[in-house]
């Protein structure tokens, strides 16, 4: 590929952008992971992973992609023959659904829409006509449907299991919402949260995390799934003192702890607040250019990422291909059933108002050179939002 001048735009949904602090801090000699300085390491890196989950309670960092600790969260508390309620809110989550499917587990699925977040009735109706026996062991949602850009009211399914007494473990992947949209492991009741690395947190890919209550912990003892590699047990021994029972990724755990630092400094709350307002920023592009969202209840509109639907007869993919071509602008594909019919914007991780707006005016310059029937002004209202600065109501 020829040399480009200036910085290629990496928005698509995960991975994001890595910026220069975290690159540097990735870059250090790898130390010892036996020895004494990589201890204070390891346990730093656990309690800032406690503080972005919003828990006290235990925390497992893998050497793996998100699919990874989609498996880890499954192995360590379930049994073959297990029923698992999954939603299918999209691609993703039909992915985490067969990943189960493929490890012995019996599973059910709602069938979502693929442009709205999670239905608490649907979940409330799916368990109360179960007659399965045993019940459901597991109940496993998307806090953030990243292939319809539909994020989901984790405290409300909450709800469902509370007012039923309804013994399942809830179990959230947030791999492309935590350190993006406001999440809280503990005070959600939720008992296993699996994230990745690569997106809001604003890494290479490459590291996998669980966040565990202790009620899945306790599942945890009698699960009888094999594992080895994914086994929190022998996690659990060895973070004790700030080790891990086999080689970590020594060096992501150093960007780690200085992108944890990062999202530190801003502060969380500014963090949540700037990826709203990118949201809302976008939102106003889309509308003027006269597309539609493929996520249609406007409250279900993730923050982290807007998938935007194409005219009919026209190809997402021929947009995002001129968008790379031109403007050296990544923009995520549609995926499963809303390939070439979507191209999705991620709008999280290291950005500010002006990567944005780059990315809006690439896509504006796209649409027209691709021939798209649009109207233009996108950027216009995307910049008068972003104008008005923090605080502006969406
Ligand atoms: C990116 C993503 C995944 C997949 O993670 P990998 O690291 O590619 O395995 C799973 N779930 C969601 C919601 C994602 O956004």
């Amino acid at each position: 590929m020829r040399n480009r001048s200036g910085r290629h735009f990496l928005q698509i949904p995960g991975p994001t952008n890595v910026p220069g602090r975290v690159l540097e801090a990735i870059g250090r000699p790898t130390i010892d992971h036996r020895g004494p300085e990589f201890a204070d390491l390891g346990l730093a890196c656990l309690e800032a992973m406690r503080r972005v989950f919003r828990t006290d309670g235990r925390v497992f960092i893998f050497p793996s992609s998100g699919t990874g600790a989609w498996e880890a969260a499954l192995v360590n508390t379930l049994s073959p023959g297990d029923r698992v309620l999954v939603y299918e809110t999209g691609h993703f989550a039909r992915l985490w659904a067969e990943v189960a499917r493929r490890l012995g587990l019996v599973v059910e699925t709602i069938e979502g829409d693929w442009r709205s977040g999670v239905d608490a009735g649907s979940v409330a109706e799916a368990l109360s006509r179960d007659t399965g026996e045993p019940p459901f062991r597991a109940v496993a949602v998307l806090h953030n449907e990243t292939s319809s850009g539909a994020a989901s009211d984790v405290p409300a399914v909450r709800r469902v299991l509370d007012a039923g007494n309804h013994p399942a473990l809830l179990l959230v992947d947030t791999i492309s919402s935590l350190a993006s949209m406001p999440y809280e492991h503990d005070a959600w009741g939720v008992d296993v949260t699996v994230a990745g690395s690569q997106k809001g947190l604003m890494l290479p890919p490459g590291l996998g995390f669980n966040a565990v209550s202790e009620k899945a912990w306790r599942a945890g003892e009698e699960a009888k799934l094999a594992r080895s590699y994914w086994d929190w047990r022998a996690m659990d021994g060895a973070n004790a003192a700030g080790y891990f029972p086999f080689t970590p990724a020594t060096n992501l755990l150093f960007g780690l702890k200085e992108a944890v630092a990062m999202l530190e400094e801003e502060g969380l709350e500014q963090v949540f607040e700037r990826h709203r307002r990118f949201a809302a920023a976008t939102g106003r592009a889309v509308q003027a250019w006269g597309l539609d969202f493929n996520c249609l209840p406007p409250e279900h509109r993730s923050a982290s990422l807007t998938a935007v639907r194409v005219p009919d007869g026209f190809s997402a993919d021929a947009l995002r291909a001129v968008v790379l071509e031109r403007f050296d602008v990544s923009l995520g594909n549609g995926l499963g059933r809303l390939q070439d019919r979507v191209f999705r914007i991620g709008h999280l991780g290291d950005l500010n108002e002006v990567t944005l707006i780059g990315t809006l005016a690439a896509i504006e310059m796209g649409l027209s050179i691709a021939g798209a029937p649009f109207q233009r002004g996108g950027v216009d209202a995307a910049m008068d939002h972003l104008a008005a600065g923090p605080g502006t109501p969406d």
